[in-house]
């Protein structure tokens, strides 16, 4: 018989008094017990089983590393694993064997014990997992395919495989050699054994899980939100936004925003809650009477903002069947056929100075032209006026274009929403790894300090 098990990991700051005090717990718990009995601390049904070595932060002297860091860099990630290792020796011990446990029914029976999901953010990870920042820990997809929607045709990391294959690097002839290197450089692997790549004690296959907190509230409805602030900001809607924004009535469960959503320098894991179940009705009010310009991106905007929350909210239901799994997948589909609207307040720094220029350039080229025209100096005033607010129009709209030709939506947290679908087929529900659970645990070791 099969003993699920789920295991988490976070390294946390607890203190900047007393030399910068940090933890980093390692928690164990039975698979088969539901996510509401696991999220009282009280219930101990998560068990701390070790607290691992915090290595010493890499000083950096002038240019490049020194030859002391470069050790440093490959020595920490051997001495994690070893930790690791010995930590779960007696788990792997069992892999063959079993064990004779009673189970609830008073029954003995062989179990053998596996550990089936990882709770961890996306660094702490791709560091269990040796993997280059900033991949995907999951699939092997390349970083500029990051904004794309397409959760099935990346071929998912092997990491038994890499482990061949790193001892291959090592121990191979030249030829061979050269090729495992390679092999692993194209797929973004580190330098370092991962972890996990050669326990036996674990599934690799479903080890990695999504982690709802970060991935979803701080990173998707926080970058959201930020980018539907300027897209408000450019539609002067802003102000009808804060208005409605403020005047959200009591309701249970709803939190009461008593400031500007521009002034809330750090959202608080409830507040993001809050923001998720509240963000789509008042941003639809906000969108009420457009303009005749201002009707497609309106429409645009409101299903990309609505099919977010709809993919977040279904991705934290208790119990799925094939029909929820569909509406999750659907809608980030259709999140992803709209988000283009944002595209471009995506732009980077680079970009928008490039474009503040061709912004001027373009303004002068346009007067030239016009004043050049031999029938200009004939006009009367209001005509000039209509040429002018033409040649605006079109330099905005080029603008505009430029903005969006040169920005992207690849960055890790957006295509790591592509695996949600898979990790609840395979997990049943996201709600029993959730990394809420950890930190909840680690409440205890927090409050000492
Ligand atoms: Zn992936």
């Amino acid at each position: 018989m099969i003993v699920p098990l789920f295991g988490s990991s976070d390294q946390t700051h607890l203190t900047n008094y007393s030399g910068d005090k940090k933890e980093w717990p390692v928690y164990l718990s039975p698979g088969n017990i539901d996510s509401t009995i696991r999220s009282k601390p009280s219930n101990l049904a998560s068990i701390l089983v070790a607290l691992l070595p915090i290595p010493p932060k890499y000083h950096f002297k002038g240019h490049g590393k020194t030859t002391a860091v470069k050790e440093q860099q490959i020595h920490n990630p051997e001495v994690l694993r070893k930790v690791y290792e010995v930590l779960f020796r007696p788990l792997d011990a069992l892999f063959n064997t079993g064990k004779l446990m009673l189970c609830v029914d008073g029954r003995m029976r062989q179990c053998y014990p596996v550990i089936c999901a990882w709770t961890a953010d996306y660094f702490e990870n791709i560091h269990l997992h040796s993997i280059k920042q900033p991949n995907c820990p999951v699939c092997e997809a390349p970083k500029l395919s990051f904004g794309e929607w397409n959760s099935s045709s990346w071929q998912l990391r092997d990491y038994r495989l890499y482990f061949q294959t790193m001892i291959l690097a090592t121990q191979g002839d030249e030829t061979e050699r050269r090729e495992a290197r390679q092999h692993l450089e194209d797929r973004a692997v580190g330098s370092s054994e991962g972890i996990f790549w050669n326990m036996k004690c674990l599934s690799p296959t479903t080890i990695i899980v999504p982690d709802i907190p970060h991935t979803i509230y701080l990173a998707m409805l926080k970058h959201s939100m930020d980018r539907e602030t300027s897209f408000l900001e450019q539609h002067s809607r802003i102000d009808k936004f804060n208005q409605l924004w403020e005047m959200m009535p009591t309701y249970p469960g709803f939190a009461r925003f008593n400031k500007p959503s521009g002034q809330v320098m750090e959202w608080s894991g409830k507040e993001m809650k809050a923001l998720g179940r509240e963000i789509v009705s008042v941003f639809a009010a906000t969108h009420l009477n457009p303009s005749a310009s201002q009707r497609i991106p309106f429409t645009e905007a409101l299903l990309c903002v609505k099919n977010l929350v709809y993919f977040h909210l279904m991705a934290q239901y208790r119990y799925h069947t094939e029909a929820t799994i569909e509406y999750i997948v659907n809608s980030l589909d259709e999140f992803h056929c709209h988000k283009d609207v944002f595209s471009r307040f995506r732009a980077s720094k680079s970009t928008m100075k490039v474009s503040e220029a061709l912004k001027m350039q373009l303004t002068l080229d346009k007067q030239e032209e016009r004043e050049s025209h031999p029938a200009w100096n004939n006009l009367s005033a209001a005509a000039k006026r209509r040429h002018v607010d033409e040649d605006t129009m079109q330099i905005e709209s080029e603008i505009a274009q430029h903005l969006v030709d040169k920005s992207d939506f690849n960055f890790v947290k957006m295509h790591l929403l592509n695996h949600f679908s898979d990790h609840i087929h395979q997990l049943g529900n996201l709600l029993n790894v959730s990394s809420e659970l950890p930190e909840k645990a680690m409440m205890d070791l927090k409050q000492v300090y």
